[in-house]
């Protein structure tokens, strides 16, 4: 049986002192990733379903979104705003989209 005393749940403690530190550290280098326009693939990409506007990750990896009925498909300056964590608002016509979270 595993008890805080026993051998094992020492070994446990060793092992969740050392992937503590790097958990911390993934999640402060994600949040600077998403402070700098890069996506982190943590959700699904938006599109639009009252719209043609939808999200792209562009070669950089940066979020980026376009019109789908436009005949380039550069980056169109527009961001989906994030009302929540899963809610996100079209910039272009308002419509709510529940993003699926990876
Ligand atoms: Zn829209």
């Amino acid at each position: 049986m595993v008890t805080n005393r026993s051998p094992e749940r020492k070994k446990m403690s060793a092992l969740e002192s050392k992937i503590l530190p790097l958990a911390r550290e993934l999640v402060r280098v994600k949040k600077q990733a998403e402070a700098m326009g890069l996506f982190t693939h943590h959700r699904e990409l938006l599109e639009c379903s009252g719209c043609d506007l939808v999200e792209d990750v562009a070669f950089d990896g940066r979020l980026m979104t376009y019109h789908r009925k436009s005949e380039d498909y550069s980056d169109s300056g527009l961001r989906f705003e994030r009302l929540n964590n899963t809610t996100f608002r079209c910039p272009v016509c308002k419509t709510r989209l529940k993003a699926t979270m990876l």
